[in-house]
């Protein structure tokens, strides 16, 4: 569990020092460490996906997570919240490039004259030039519902984006990056060791842990989400992330998480799980016993009891509204897996 004297300090550093005007924050953000405030970015529904801001010793700012171009206003208005302008902001951090954690970026580089973004090299292209993050999201969304997601990409100035390479640091006054490429859940994705905090900003390397969902103990899974889904290189990332000897982490899908040693138990488990279902999918597909849409609906169902298996032993009632929770990511957690099946395959018989 997280240590009580983080907590403390945490409770000391609320009254001392910090940017932060001592007004009241709006009931969307919340301070979660020393001088590091998560924002509910209302991204679909309420504590779903968030950003964080986080504030060194000088009083300047850096974000970490954008969520959408409709996120925006709210970050921005997060910043004032907190006393700072947005002149005050260098940093710009999306982990990867999936619309729900840099979506926003042009939009919020735009509006803050004196950041810069810092990219994985994969994602920083995406970034300036996001033509084909839009066009791939579209086909899968369809232009309606896309826009109602997402709102306008708009590209990031190439001059404003640097890359930041596996292992690269970067000092800032009194805090320090590390920066870790994690594949598993997406090949363009890298996770933040900030040291001050000894916490890791994981985007999606850490697993989705929302909080209505721990309510009767910690409950972790892991994202299969299209298109790059690699079961042994995300177990790679989970210890790779626990290897940094943080003792809490920053999660995009939502908020501070402190339970490190059940986290990393139940985030291989889940990765167990999600391999034997991409074994399963490879197995059905490619002897034609079933079709994407009918390997998906399987995968979907099974994924859904697995979850709320393990929620009913927290203590959870089972219930249909359980299985509705999470039907969303269940049906993208199956897509991904039929779509990194299906790349098996066509690898296999390339191969072959
Ligand atoms: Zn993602």
């Amino acid at each position: 569990m997280d240590s009580k004297a983080d907590r403390q300090d945490l409770d000391r550093s609320g009254n001392s020092g910090q940017p932060h005007s001592g007004k009241a924050l709006p009931d969307w953000m919340e301070q979660v460490a020393d001088g590091i405030y998560c924002v509910d970015c209302d991204y679909v529904q309420p504590r779903l996906a968030c950003a964080y801001i986080m504030v060194n010793d000088q009083g300047r700012a850096a974000f970490v997570e954008t969520n959408t171009s409709l996120a925006v206003d709210r970050l921005l208005e997060a910043l004032e919240d907190i006393g700072l302008s947005r002149d005050s902001v260098d940093w710009i951090i999306p982990t990867h490039v999936h619309l729900d954690h840099a979506g926003g970026a042009g939009a919020l580089l735009e509006r803050c004259s004196n950041a810069t973004v810092l990219a994985h090299p994969r994602a920083a292209r995406h970034l300036i030039d996001p033509a084909r993050l839009i066009e791939s999201s579209m086909q899968v969304y369809g232009e309606e519902l896309f826009k109602k997601l997402y709102g306008e990409i708009v590209p990031c100035d190439e001059s404003k984006v640097r890359t930041m390479e596996d292992g690269a640091s970067l000092s800032w006054s009194n805090r320090q990056f590390e920066f870790l490429h994690t594949r598993g859940h997406a090949n363009h994705h890298f996770c933040i060791y900030e040291k001050t905090a000894n916490g890791v900003f994981t985007g999606d390397s850490f697993g989705i842990g929302y909080p209505d969902l721990q309510k009767h103990g910690p409950f972790l899974f892991a994202s299969s989400t299209p298109t790059d889904f690699d079961p042994a290189a995300a177990h790679e990332s989970v210890d790779r992330i626990l290897n940094t000897g943080c003792n809490k982490v920053f999660l995009t899908h939502f908020g501070r998480f402190d339970d490190l040693g059940e986290a990393r138990g139940q985030l291989h488990r889940s990765l167990d799980f999600l391999e034997q279902l991409l074994n399963d999918s490879i197995e059905s597909l490619g002897a034609g016993q079933a079709t994407s849409q009918t390997e998906e609906d399987s995968l979907k169902n099974r994924m859904l009891k697995f979850w709320t298996d393990q929620l009913t032993g927290n203590g959870f009632e089972s219930s249909e509204a359980l299985k509705e929770r999470l039907k969303m990511d269940a049906s993208l957690n199956a897509s991904g897996i039929v779509f990194a099946a299906g790349r098996a395959l066509k690898k296999a018989t390339r191969e072959g």
